[in-house]
């Protein structure tokens, strides 16, 4: 592709600002990030209160994220943040060790059989799904795998294997399958806790896109990254150190693809563009009062893509911050 295309990114979140540094870093230098709010940083939304910042999205990141390493390197920044801890209550509000079995004799039997199937798991996915962990997960209904490597070098990779046709199963019926359903014990926690659906109703390939073993495993061992700043610190530090700065308070009208160029009208003006990057919601279903609205509201899209955006399903999920008197 010609170093000069003109491309355009919608969003100024992570995925948005992490695209612009990746074509910078490649000689793509000729982008243009829109954002919508006054703001970067998208879900990763860190407000300061009193001088402080707390966290009203995303609060941690694991080893395993090597796209933040990136950023990280290339903004100067580190996880400079408080290490983070957790303990398990059971209902009368004691503190108890779920996962050490020593400290549970009464449920010994379960956690040991939990923890063996723990190891089977790790192995299952390095050696039966070989390829499920593949950045972009393309071809995997079909049972092959073709994208990029999720170890730092990102090397491409691709291949055949007809068990991957297993991860378009809900996840608790790919681990009844495997004879690991204590492992969703584990799973749970940063899974279905977090918002990010029901085991009964998720395909395994969407969770183990998120929750891969490396990073599950950064989880239960409270392997965990924080900023001092908050995560929106890292978009902001990634906004300022781009050649090209997200522009703000950007409202698109219209997107239209024509002869092979892109019009998008922006506040109100027709820009033009070669190639298009989409971060922002695909579909949004019904009216949100703040104003977000789904790609295919604003779109020339395809009826294909209007289909294959409708079945995006969504949860609800509210943040709250209370004061509270020490
Ligand atoms: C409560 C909560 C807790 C979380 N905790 C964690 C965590 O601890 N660790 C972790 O790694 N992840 C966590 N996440 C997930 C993480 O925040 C998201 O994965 C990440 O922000 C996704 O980045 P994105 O760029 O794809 O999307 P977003 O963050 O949603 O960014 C999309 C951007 O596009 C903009 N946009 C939308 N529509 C338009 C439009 N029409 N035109 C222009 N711009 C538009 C939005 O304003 C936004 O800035 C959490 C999320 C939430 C909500």
């Amino acid at each position: 592709m010609d170093k000069n295309t003109r491309i355009c990114i919608i969003g100024g979140g992570p995925a948005g600002l992490s695209a612009g540094m990746y074509l910078e870093k490649k000689g793509y230098e000729n982008y243009t990030i829109l954002e919508r709010n006054d703001r970067v940083g998208g879900k990763c939304w860190s407000p300061t209160y009193n001088g402080r910042r707390y966290e009203m999205g995303a609060i941690m990141g694991v080893p395993s994220y090597y796209a933040v390493h990136d950023v990280e390197e290339f903004c100067g920044i580190t996880h400079d943040g408080p290490k983070l801890n957790r303990n398990y209550k059971n209902a009368q509000g004691q503190v108890i060790e779920p996962f050490e079995p020593k400290k549970n004799i009464l449920k010994i039997p379960r956690l040991l059989k939990m923890k063996k199937q723990l190891k089977l798991f790790g192995e299952l996915l390095e050696t039966k799904y070989k390829g499920y962990d593949i950045n972009g997960h393309r071809g995997v209904a079909e049972g092959r795998y073709d994208g990029f490597a999720v170890t730092p070098g990102r090397e491409p990779v691709k291949g055949e294997n007809p068990n991957l046709k297993d991860l378009a199963l809900p996840f608790s019926e790919f681990c009844k399958k495997n004879g690991v359903e204590l492992i969703q014990d584990i799973w749970i926690g940063p899974y279905t806790s977090f918002g990010y659906g029901y085991f009964d109703e998720i395909p395994a390939g969407y969770v183990v896109k998120y929750l891969d073993f490396q990073t599950t495993m950064n989880f239960v061992k409270i392997n965990l990254w924080t900023w001092q700043n908050g995560t929106q610190f890292i978009w902001e530090q990634l906004n300022d150190h781009l050649k090209n700065h997200a522009r703000l308070n950007s409202s698109i009208e219209k997107v239209e693809r024509k002869d092979g160029k892109v019009y998008v009208t922006v506040n109100g003006a027709v820009e033009e563009y070669d190639k298009i990057i989409v971060t922002a919601p695909l579909h949004i279903p019904g009216t949100r009062t703040d104003g977000q609205k789904g790609m295919d509201e604003y779109f020339d899209v395809r009826d294909d893509e209007r289909e294959l955006f409708s079945k995006i399903d969504y949860e609800r999920y509210d943040v709250l911050a209370v004061e509270t008197k020490p």
